[in-house]
């Protein structure tokens, strides 16, 4: 058993390389990477293949993601002969088209986001004890009490957030460093990128995640919120 607590201590000023060493080391196979290939995800992923790690890569598509996140996605693959695994939603969007109606995402995001990414994510972390998160603290006034290593009552396994003391600055400082290829979507301004719906270019002086579900309460897709998971049915 873990105890939270002194891990948390331990790692609160680790560097994100020992934590990622740690989580392998600890649960092995049944770790995952769980990335929208977002700055965050992009600096653990090439700390990871700087390690020598063939990471359980997943992401999330929706089948709604922007064509930049695609193509992203497929040079990652290429370059750092990554396998990504593709978690896919039971029903396309024509399906759920026809299920509950056009732009689901426009009526109800909720609930299309339960359709289409929290339960399929469900789904796939079953088979998994860990797994790695981008979430940092400086993201939003919501993740600012993110803890490194905790207990997901969701999904019912170990979360970690390796990255979750470093700021938006230390991560571009990485990607820059390193040249990694980045989505080509935050040269246009957009900063927080997910379904290309759900998702708009931000303004000078915004908050770098408002440019999600703009004008609406909703500021997350339920992924990392602790209530449990709304039927996907
Ligand atoms: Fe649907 Fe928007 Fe959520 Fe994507 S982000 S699953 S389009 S509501």
């Amino acid at each position: 058993m873990h105890d939270l607590s002194d891990l948390n201590q331990r790692f609160e000023k680790a560097a994100p390389q020992d934590i990622l060493g740690w989580a392998v080391e600890t649960f092995g196979r049944d770790l995952a990477f769980v990335t929208s290939f977002q700055p965050s995800g992009l600096v653990m992923l090439h700390m990871l293949y700087d390690m020598g790690v063939q990471a359980n890569v997943l992401t999330l598509d929706t089948g709604l993601l922007f064509t930049e996140t695609n193509e992203l996605i497929e040079r990652w693959e290429q370059d750092f002969n990554l396998k990504v695994t593709r978690i896919r939603p039971p029903q396309t969007v024509a399906e759920q088209t026809l299920t509950h109606g056009a732009a689901l995402w426009e009526r109800d995001p909720d609930h299309c986001c339960a359709l289409r990414k929290t339960a399929p994510l469900g789904d796939a972390l079953i088979h998994y004890q860990a797994w790695i998160t981008g979430l940092r603290r400086d993201q939003s006034a919501a993740r600012q009490d993110t803890r490194i290593v905790s207990w997901d009552t969701k999904y019912k396994n170990f979360k970690l957030a390796p990255l979750a003391t470093w700021t938006d600055e230390m991560v571009w400082t990485y990607i820059h460093a390193y040249e990694l290829p980045y989505n080509a979507l935050h040269d246009q301004h957009y900063y927080s990128i997910g379904c290309q719906p759900c998702t708009r270019a931000v303004a000078s002086g915004e908050d770098t995640r408002a440019g999600r579900w703009s004008g609406r309460a909703k500021t997350e897709c339920g992924i990392h919120l602790p209530q449990p998971l709304e039927s996907g049915a």
